[in-house]
């Protein structure tokens, strides 16, 4: 413990971010990591209680107190030698991860809990820019080869992972580009591409082979790669979206959020776009109140929107967790992202109930105020409304993987159209196909950045179980 009294000298730190006024004007990252001093002070915050409760909070158990203290020390080389010795991507996680670690936090009881996620943000800024990143290659080969389908985090994290115990590693992607979600979800507001480009390179270092426009099951037999590879890891996130079964749903204008937000990253990464759909001078109405409809807000601000509303068909969750009942869980409560921040109006308890059109385009939406009683979600009498609506983004969230990718491998699914896999005990993420695995959203149905990364580890290393018998590698 860096210094005993740090949570009773300095308060929690918020990141810099550039004006709202400045940074809507372009997709650049706008969030400053801390400065050495800065994160030395909030480093110094870190009570290295008995039980790090952040530790189990965060799914890739990041060592958070010893990175914590070594910040407050300044030895910023052995910070990065214990971030990464749980997280192969802590620059993805320090930029984008909504840190259920500061929610369990011991501080965060009664005070702002430690600012782990910029302490995270720094160590590994400073790590590049340091090249203390630098290839791990595995001094031996073991002759075997393992085909991973996808490239998001999961995908990416596991073959890392196998790339560095020797086995060979071919990453297939159905598109153009590495990363999934990342690269084609996610904007370059909240995290420029540039990161997974650096990693790729580091990779490709350690042996990873990366295949791209490769759409398994379309353009690639299954049977083949499983007639070639010792082992393949499904890793295709869970890309199905939920849809609005409305009256209007067809009209031009009405569009799922991955149809608007995909194209502007390709266009950021200098693609040529044919009929992209932009929000410029649009009335544009989200539906949905997670991060996919913020980033349609964040996207939308950068078009130049007329207006942008966002609903949520759930109640407004108050703006405080009652801690002694959650802590240190992650609580429900009010969010406010930093798209929200750049301009929008939100409403909850909003159910759609028609999409206007004229001459074939949305015009309007037409909603009505719910309630929940006894569990049924129950219209509010006279609540109806209508709005201006020029384009509608549908961001409700996603229902389950592709489910041709499950078939052509003949894999078992849960319940939710999900690969079925445990993460438990000798079949840890086998599916019910020999030597096919199920890594990350294709798995555990949507989900975040860091359990992604998290499977992806703990797939690779009940694969290197599999063809070798036992594994060096962390679980
Ligand atoms: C708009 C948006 C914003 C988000 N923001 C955040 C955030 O801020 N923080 C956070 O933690 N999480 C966020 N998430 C969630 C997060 O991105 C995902 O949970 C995470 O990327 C899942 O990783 P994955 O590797 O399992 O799958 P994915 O990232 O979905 O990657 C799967 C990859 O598999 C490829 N693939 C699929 N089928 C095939 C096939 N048949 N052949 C070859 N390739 C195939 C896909 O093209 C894709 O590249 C966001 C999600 C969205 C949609
Ligand atoms: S990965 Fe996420 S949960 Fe884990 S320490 Fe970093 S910010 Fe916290």
């Amino acid at each position: 413990m860096g210094k005993v009294t740090g949570f009773m000298e300095y308060d929690r730190l918020a990141e810099a971010n550039l004006p709202v006024t400045d940074r809507v004007k372009n997709y650049k990252e706008f969030v400053l990591h801390l400065s050495d001093a800065e994160a030395k002070q909030q480093g110094a915050r870190c009570m290295d209680c008995g039980i790090p409760f952040c530790t189990t909070g965060c799914p890739v158990n990041n060592i958070i107190p010893d990175f914590n203290d070594l910040v407050y020390s300044q030895d910023w080389k052995a910070a990065i030698d214990v971030l990464h010795s749980t997280n192969n991507f802590p620059e993805f996680t320090g930029r984008i991860c909504p840190a259920p670690c500061e929610a369990a936090c011991t501080l965060n009881i009664n005070a702002d809990p430690v600012g782990i996620k910029s302490i995270e943000h720094a160590i590994i800024d400073k790590a590049w820019e340091n090249d203390w990143v630098t290839p791990q290659i595995s001094a031996h080969k073991t002759g075997k080869k393992v085909a991973i389908v996808g490239s998001g985090p999961a995908g990416m994290a596991a073959a890392q992972q196998l790339a560095r115990v020797g086995h060979s590693v071919v990453l297939l992607e159905k598109n153009s580009r590495i990363g999934g979600l990342l690269r084609y979800g996610i904007p370059d507001f909240k995290m420029e591409k540039s990161h997974i480009d650096r990693r790729m390179a580091q990779m490709e270092a350690e042996g990873v082979e990366f295949r791209v426009n490769q759409n398994v099951g379309e353009n690639v037999n299954a049977d083949d790669l499983l007639a070639e590879f010792d082992a393949v890891i499904l890793a295709g996130g869970a890309e199905y979206p939920r849809d609005l079964p409305v009256k209007g749903r067809e009209l031009d204008g009405v569009m799922y959020a991955m149809d608007f937000l995909t194209p502007q990253n390709q266009v950021v990464a200098g693609d040529t776009v044919a009929n992209q759909v932009m929000a410029s001078n649009k009335n544009v109405v989200v539906i949905g109140g997670g991060d996919t409809g913020s980033d349609c807000v964040g996207t939308s601000n950068r078009h130049g929107a007329l207006s942008i509303t966002q609903f949520e068909l759930m109640p407004q969750p108050p703006e405080k967790e009652n801690k002694e009942l959650v802590w240190p869980n992650w609580p429900l409560k009010m969010r406010t992202s930093s798209s929200h921040e750049e301009g929008v109006s939100r409403d909850w308890s909003i159910t759609t109930k028609e999409l206007i059109g004229e001459n074939g385009k949305v015009v309007a939406l037409k909603g009505a105020k719910v309630e929940w009683v006894n569990g049924k979600m129950v219209e509010v009498a006279g609540s109806e409304f209508t709005i201006k609506a020029d384009l509608v983004l549908l961001a409700m969230g996603f229902v389950s993987p592709v489910q041709k990718l499950l078939e052509v491998f003949g894999v078992e699914k849960d319940a939710r159209g999900n690969a079925k896999a445990t993460t438990e005990g000798v079949d840890s993420y086998k599916t019910s196909k020999t030597k096919v695995f199920a890594a990350g959203d294709v798995r555990r149905g949507q989900s975040l950045v860091v359990w992604a990364i998290r499977e992806g580890r703990q797939a690779a290393k009940a694969v290197d179980e599999f063809l070798m018998g036992s594994s060096t590698l962390p679980r």
